[in-house]
């Protein structure tokens, strides 16, 4: 072999030895060291590269044993080789060895030998080509550094990182794979990477793994992967093709995000909860941001609005409510100030043309910094509830039947009325006087049709300032601001004169008039005024129907006596001044005494006695009645115990004692009567309860309920005045009745009327149909006693026989126990 054939640079292709002159030149200047050695292992020849590479003059190493050249460290290998080689054993080798380089470092070097033969063949020794390994040996040095490097690197590292080949399989996994996933490196080594991902994570995984592949560069997706145990981790895979590159793989660090997946997912969670809520919230709800625009609305606040997300979004609240005529209608109830809850309502002109009133409640939201960040308004269409409200606030002023101002109503308008610096205020009570009558008569839809016309009457012929209200049943009342009372009776002249005309109900006429009690403002509060109305009217009644009575002096005056009366007769209560006298019940048949009526009695000290119907009205009027009636079933029954014993009442009569409705209506009544009665050793049975038509016709529901269980325990229960009230004979059958008493005024004039002796014949007869005992009141003479007997009536008490006495009269004359002489 030739240095040509060994590789050296040729610029012409002659034999080297054919110009050694030439061949000596490229021998010395090539940078490839290159030696000689005779067949001992001599060195006979060095170029100047391989003088520098062992650091040595050519003429020093010419004649050293190549071996000679060896760095400690060297194996001595190459030796043996270049031995077996100049033996002629092989005509070439290629070997490495370590010659000692500069200051005596080893340099590793490629030793390409060939065996050099003279012309007949026979060895002649041997020629080298060294190849410095240093450079490359640093290299690969580094190369092994860096490794090292990045093992470390990998091992210490929390993700995971893999290197895998085109088709997906891996060829490397990080240290991480055990700690991560819990896999040892060689279960998983040529694996393909899909076997690990979550079949429904695989297609994407592929898709992304095949445009790497395809494309270069890198992706990053989220997918489940599975470790040793089963269980499946989500991991962030961020994929690099690095195919071409030293690495020749796809390289893939993955990241467990498991817990930030898990921790994502429950927010979601949270979130949705929170917008499930949001959704089916009855309420609408709108989030604006700071700046003041819409973010957020729920359906239910853009079905509120009549408009679509898009048309709200973006917009100020302020914008969508308030813009143009809408205006707030009620004021902000907030403590005001940025950052404060405010609540409102405004009147919103839905899409669909109807006005709707919205209540909003708006409360400032915070950052997670509690900085204010944009606001919550919750809102709620509340036009149906206010629209309920209204009619409800309606329903609570104003009278159902005629639609007028009730009491509540008209007093409030008064005292607004009396607060006014004006000429004066007039209170009229207009008091219907035969209605009673016609309700009676016609029925109750006929009635309810007359207080309508009635009311409507009185509506247009009162002044348009005036106020007309119903006060109940057949009162109404009339208020009328800035008048002197010319005007007020002018104006009550046209109440009045309206009512003339007859009426059409129930397809007949009926002809009405009224009684009416004015009273002007001086300085009176409106209760005050409003009884001095009702006190003129009782006098225009009085003197006459179809008047006007203007409260003046004289009447004034009578209200005060009837007050004083009041404050008196408190008094005389307390100081027990008032006796209760007892008049016999007789009956018809046998002239025995069947039972006793308590009767009140009052000598006042400066006005002497005073009449029971002046003063019981009086003690209703100011709320003694009650007191009254209570002193007078006490009493009573003591009485009635009393006389018994002393045999100046028979053992089996009774004692009737008078309750006023407002009595009626004192809840602990039955308790108390029944404990008193028998504290006073009588029974119920001997206690007859006298309760007038007309107080039970004040609330007769709530009457026939306390009659019956009064009744009920064994009571007697007597309806008083029958056949003055205005009530129909139906009720009659509702009532537990046992005593009936037929008025004073039928008895008056049964020998002269006959159609009182026929209504009082009716009566009877009724009362003895439906079982109950007959008695009639104020017999003075003895042929109505003998009338009434014929008629039926069963018993009955008057003067013809005895008034009311005293315990102590009856004691003496045996007024409550003597038989009386009912013959004649
Ligand atoms: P009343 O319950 O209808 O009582 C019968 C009235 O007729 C009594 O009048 C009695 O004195 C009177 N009287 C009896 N016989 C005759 C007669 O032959 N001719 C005439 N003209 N009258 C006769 P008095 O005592 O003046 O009582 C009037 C009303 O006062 C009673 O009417 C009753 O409603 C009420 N009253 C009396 N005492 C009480 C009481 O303690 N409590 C209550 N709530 N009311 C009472
Ligand atoms: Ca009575
Ligand atoms: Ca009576």
């Amino acid at each position: 072999m030739t240095p040509d054939e060994a590789g050296l640079g040729t610029d012409d292709a002659r034999p080297l030895e054919t110009d050694p002159t030439r061949f000596r030149r490229r021998f010395d200047q090539t940078s490839m060291p290159q030696s000689f050695c005779d067949l001992d292992g001599v060195l006979t020849e060095v170029n100047d590269a391989y003088c520098r590479l062992v650091d040595r003059p050519g003429s020093e190493l010419v004649g050293m044993p190549v071996r000679s050249l060896n760095h400690r460290s060297d194996s001595g290998d190459a030796d043996a080789h270049l031995a077996a080689l100049l033996r002629g054993e092989i005509d070439s080798l290629q070997t490495e060895r370590i010659l000692c380089g500069p200051a005596g470092r080893p340099v590793p070097v490629l030793v390409d030998a060939a065996l050099l033969r003279d012309e007949d063949g026979r060895p002649l020794g041997a020629a080298a080509f060294v190849q410095d390994l240093s450079s490359l040996r640093g290299l690969e040095r580094r190369r092994q550094q860096q490794e090292d490097f990045f093992l470390a690197l990998a091992q210490r590292a929390s993700d995971l990182a893999i290197v895998t080949d085109a088709e997906g399989r891996l060829l490397y996994a990080s240290p991480a794979l055990t700690g991560m996933l819990g896999y040892a490196t060689e279960d998983v080594i040529y694996s393909p990477g899909a076997d690990f991902v979550h079949e429904d994570d695989v297609p994407e995984t592929l898709a992304m793994f095949a445009r790497v592949v395809a494309h270069g560069g890198a992706e990053t997706i989220t997918l489940r992967v599975r470790d040793a145990a089963g269980v499946w981790h989500w991991m962030e895979e961020t994929a690099s093709n690095l195919l071409d590159t030293a690495v020749g793989g796809i390289v893939c660090n993955l990241r467990d995000i498991t817990d930030r997946v898990r921790a994502e997912a429950a927010l979601r969670a949270s979130e949705s909860r929170y917008r499930a809520i949001a959704d089916n919230a009855e309420e609408g709800l709108w989030v604006t941001a700071p700046d003041g625009r819409s973010v957020y609305v729920n359906s239910r606040m853009v079905e509120i609005l009549g408009l679509t997300e898009g048309q709200v979004l973006g917009r100020s609240l302020i914008d969508v409510l308030h813009s143009g005529q809408r205006r707030v209608t009620r004021t902000r109830t907030g403590t005001g100030g940025p950052g404060t809850s405010e609540r409102y309502e405004v009147t919103y002109d839905h899409p669909d043309g109807r006005e709707r009133i919205l209540s909003v409640s708006e409360s400032p939201l915070d950052d997670a910094d509690g900085a204010i960040d944009g606001s919550l308004a919750m809102v709620s269409d509340i036009t149906d509830a206010r629209r309920l409200e209204d009619e409800l606030r309606r329903a609570a002023l104003h009278d159902t039947l005629t639609g007028l101002p009730n009491r509540a109503l008209l007093l409030d308008r008064l005292q607004h009325a009396l607060t006014l610096q004006t000429r004066g205020t007039a209170v009229m009570f207009v008091d219907l006087d035969r209605f009673k009558i016609i309700n009676d008569a016609r029925g109750h839809a006929a009635g309810d049709e007359l207080l309508i016309g009635v009311a409507a009457r009185l509506r247009s012929s009162a002044r348009a300032a005036d106020t007309v209200a119903r006060f109940g049943g057949d009162e109404f009342l009339v208020v009328c601001e800035d008048v002197d009372e010319h005007d007020a009776r002018a104006v009550a002249l046209d109440l009045l004169q309206s009512l003339d005309q007859p009426f059409q109900v129930a397809g007949g006429e009926a002809m009405l008039s009224a009684s009416i009690g004015v009273a002007l403002s001086s300085s009176e509060s409106a209760d005050a005024l409003l009884s001095h109305a009702d006190t003129a009217m009782y006098a225009a009644k009085v003197a006459g129907r179809s008047r006007i009575r203007v409260f003046d002096a004289a009447l004034a005056a009578q209200a005060e006596e009837r007050f004083e009366l009041g404050s008196d007769l408190r008094r005389a209560l307390l100081a027990n001044e008032l006796e209760l006298h007892y008049q016999p019940v007789i009956d018809l048949a046998t002239g025995q005494v069947l039972g006793a009526e308590a009767l009140a009695r009052w000598t006042h000290r400066l006005h002497g006695p005073v009449p029971p119907d002046r003063f019981v009205a009086v003690a209703e009027d100011v709320g003694l009645a009650a007191r009254l009636d209570r002193w007078a079933l006490r009493l009573a029954a003591h009485d009635t115990t009393a006389l018994r014993r002393a045999a100046a009442m028979p053992a089996d009569a009774y004692v009737a004692v008078n309750v006023s409705a407002r009595t009626l209506s004192d809840p602990g009544l039955e308790d108390w009567i029944t404990w008193n009665v028998e504290a006073a050793g009588l029974t119920p049975a001997d206690v007859l309860i006298e309760v007038t038509e007309s107080a039970i016709m004040t609330d007769a529901t709530y009457a026939v309920a306390l009659l019956t269980r009064l009744r009920q325990r064994g009571f007697g229960v007597a309806v008083d005045d029958f056949g003055t009230g205005h009530s129909s004979l139906a009720y009659l059958r509702d009532l537990p009745l046992t005593v009936l008493k037929i008025d004073r005024s039928f008895v008056a004039e049964l020998t002269d009327d006959a159609s009182a002796r026929a209504i009082a014949a009716s009566i009877i007869e009724l009362a003895r149909a439906v079982g109950v005992t007959v008695v009639a009141e104020g017999v003075e003479k003895a042929a109505d006693a003998e009338l009434l007997r014929g008629l039926g009536c069963d018993a009955a008490q008057g003067w013809l026989w005895s008034p009311a006495v005293h315990p102590a009269e009856a004691h003496r004359s045996g007024a409550l126990s003597r038989t009386y002489d009912v013959s004649a």
